[in-house]
């Protein structure tokens, strides 16, 4: 095997260099300027299915799905003339429309774990105002979330651990007040007994802990079913309420997403990226008596203009109707199973330091010996290289992955057999290359 010539990126830098005299680092969102990858970034002309085509015509099977929206793949029929259809009669009105009851329905009709809920039009938004929520309805103040889970961009949860196990957080972006930061207590995640030292530490302080279920994007560190059990309960004991954040799991590792999936009911869930079929949807829900607290009903304020947006519904109305087709996640995940296996498997034969950690859909590469990564701690920055080459050497032979060894990848209901197999051998080849010197 050997090294390939580097793809033509001639249009693509050509728009890049154009891109950065109108954005920040070129880009609206920082992940996508392939500062730990190789090269420029692609951008994008079109999606169709499984396969994405960049601006100088190179064509990739895409594992990044938009970072985990499109389950179905690129410009699927149905999704593409729901939309259409639907905005044929306007796009927004700011006034209530059928289409809403039309998707909560179909959520609330197939999940056992939210009674009620609310349409924003980001994952940000979504925990945002589940972190108002919870601080509305146990009148306290703090929050606790776990070092290598994100989620979103709003101020309170940009923070990560400060020094010594349990303390306050320290902010992780400038423009982020000291004050907020103090309002957050970080903990490392799969760890019971900081678990119990924070909450003895703040006592009747905490309104809420967040948690990835299912953290997937800082690697994917799964966690023991036992420990999200005993956080489940720690919670109940404290009067605190468990939020699960599943802008990534929700609908993905199956439709009633980690909560059914681990068979664990926390009290506020947030959603986002799958429910909006591609467009900006994001959601929280919980039991009505807690929903009961938002506002016109009760006394926490939140609200949207574009919120249940028509034709964002239409898209994830959409969308979660072909989820909710008998074996759907069987089969998608039974897929998945297949190829990271296949992967694997040639990995340990030749002895590679290199691990794939799987859930549902989602998998992960680790270039680590380690039988289990549960903590952001567990990760070695400097494996970070060896990505960096895979992802040069994949994209050179047209497997698309997100430009980051943190992310995880995902894998839609349009990849087929023809992919996979292309994807495994471009995989083989690529890590034979990575581990040859
Ligand atoms: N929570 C989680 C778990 C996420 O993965 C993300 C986005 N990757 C967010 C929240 C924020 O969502 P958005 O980017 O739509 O604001």
């Amino acid at each position: 095997t050997t090294t390939k010539p580097d793809i033509s990126r001639e249009k693509s830098a050509e728009l890049f260099a154009k891109a950065k005299t109108y954005f920040p680092g070129g880009v609206n969102s920082p992940v996508r300027a392939f500062k730990s990858v190789h090269g420029t970034p692609l951008f994008i002309e079109k999606g169709d299915g499984s396969h994405i085509w960049d601006a100088d015509g190179n064509e990739f099977i895409d594992y990044c799905g938009s970072w985990g929206p499109l389950i179905l793949g690129h410009n699927n029929g149905k999704v593409r003339e729901k939309v259409i259809s639907v905005m044929q009669n306007g796009m927004s009105f700011g006034a209530p429309t059928a289409l809403e009851n039309e998707l909560a329905e179909l959520i609330l009709k197939n999940n056992k774990y939210i009674q009620k809920l609310r349409f924003v039009s980001s994952g940000t938004e979504a925990v945002m105002s589940a972190i108002r929520l919870a601080r509305g309805y146990t009148k306290r103040d703090k929050i606790l979330k776990f070092e290598g889970c994100y989620h979103g961009h709003t101020d309170s949860l940009l923070v990560k651990a400060g020094s010594g196990l349990v303390t306050f957080g320290e902010t992780s972006s400038a423009g982020v007040p000291k004050s907020f930061a103090d309002e957050t207590i970080v903990i490392p995640l799969n760890d019971e007994q900081a678990l119990e030292q924070a909450f003895a530490n703040f006592k009747d302080q905490i309104a809420a802990v967040i948690i990835e279920p299912i953290p997937a994007n800082n690697g994917l560190l799964l966690q023991e079913k036992e420990f999200l059990k005993f956080l489940r309960i720690i919670c109940a004991q404290n009067g605190t309420l468990l939020i699960f954040d599943e802008v990534i799991s929700g609908f993905r590792v199956g439709f009633e997403g980690a909560a059914g999936h681990y068979q664990i009911k926390p009290d506020i869930i947030t959603y986002g990226k799958i429910i909006g079929g591609g467009l900006p949807v994001g959601c929280y829900g919980a039991s009505a008596e807690i929903m009961g607290h938002i506002s016109p009903d009760g006394g926490v304020y939140q609200a949207g203009t574009l919120s249940g947006n028509p034709v964002a519904m239409a898209a994830g109305i959409a969308q979660l109707t072909e989820l909710l087709r008998m074996g759907f996640y069987r089969e998608l995940n039974n897929k998945t199973q297949e190829f990271t296996e296949a992967i694997q498997r040639f990995a340990t034969a030749r002895n590679y330091k290199f691990k794939v950690f799987t859930i549902g859909s989602i998998f992960w590469f680790a270039f680590t010996d380690k039988e289990a990564i549960r903590s952001a701690d567990d990760i070695d920055p400097a494996s970070m290289d060896k990505f960096k080459k895979l992802h040069r050497e994949l994209l050179n032979r047209g497997i698309y992955f997100g430009p980051s060894g943190y992310e995880v990848g995902f894998i839609s209901a349009a990849h087929t057999k023809i992919d996979l197999e292309k994807t495994k051998r471009a995989i083989f080849d690529s890590l034979e290359l990575v581990f040859s010197n």
